[in-house]
């Protein structure tokens, strides 16, 4: 397997992974939107809720916010040692008081443990008019986007297969560089070539448009341009090694489950 990157930011990640299966390159897909562990508002105590919100609503809200997560910090619910009940090894909480009149944002939140903070610090959660007032505990926990999508590290987790454009016989006629949608075919003295053959979107309109049937546009079964995203709560390189470590851990139980069949 090769792994070849073409973007990496702290929330983005693009690159072409070859050398692997179809099903290979969903399990990664999978994985980084439903099996990567992060922490999400699951519990709130409302104290004071005089806003135009139902407490429902604001909970709703709250749960929605992406949380930096530090995930060597907290163990999952269910494998704490607390044994589900709450302790600081499963569970953090934050807190929100406001007064109106003001737009209340996810910055407004007190965290407990300084880490575990709100990726985006404007992320609206309630306008609050004059004497309106907002009282809250949240307790954030570990889970993962299998169980809630509030839990979704990644988004927008997507793949299609490495494009292969072969260009044959050519007179520099340039219909195929004309008709191409995604601007990555150029003449280059005299013939065609491709400059960006990833951004290629495998349209055909240049096969059709060559009177010389010179241009096969196909795909490469073993090779895929992955891109995801993520929500804040983790950095894209770190959602993509604990994706790729889920499936291995997954892949170990199971070899475990059928060896003792
Ligand atoms: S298949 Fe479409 S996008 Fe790809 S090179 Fe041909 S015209 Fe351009
Ligand atoms: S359409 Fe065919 S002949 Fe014309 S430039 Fe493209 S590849 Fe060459
Ligand atoms: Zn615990």
């Amino acid at each position: 397997m090769d792994i070849d990157i073409i973007e990496l930011s702290e929330r983005k990640a693009r690159f072409v992974l070859s050398g692997v299966s179809a099903s290979f390159a969903n399990a990664l897909r999978r994985s980084i939107l439903a099996e990567v562990p992060v922490l999400t508002i699951d519990d709130v105590n409302v104290y004071e809720n005089t806003s135009i919100l139902f407490d429902e609503q604001l909970s709703l809200r709250l749960g929605m916010i992406p949380l930096k997560t530090d995930i060597k910090s907290f163990s999952l619910p269910g494998e704490c040692t607390c044994k589900g009940e709450g302790c600081p090894s499963c569970q953090v909480s934050l807190t929100l008081s406001a007064e109106g009149p003001k737009a209340v944002y996810s910055g407004d939140m007190v965290p407990t443990d300084p880490k575990v903070v709100p990726a985006d610090a404007t992320i609206p959660i309630v306008e609050l008019k004059e004497k309106h007032k907002v009282v809250v505990e949240a307790i954030a926990r570990l889970g993962t986007g299998r169980s809630h999508s509030k839990w979704q590290a990644g988004v927008a987790s997507g793949y299609k297969n490495m494009p292969v454009v072969t260009i044959g016989d050519c007179d520099s006629c340039g219909k195929c560089v004309e008709v191409c949608p995604r601007e990555i075919l150029k003449l280059n003295g005299s013939k065609a070539k491709v400059t960006d053959i990833i951004e290629c979107s495998m349209c055909r309109l240049c096969e059709e448009a060559c009177d010389m049937d010179s241009i096969k546009v196909s795909s490469d079964p073993e090779s895929f341009v992955m891109t995801f995203e993520t929500t804040g709560a983790l950095s894209a390189s770190e959602l993509a090694l604990l994706a790729a470590d889920s499936i291995k851990k997954r892949a170990e139980q199971l070899t475990e489950i059928i060896g003792a069949l």
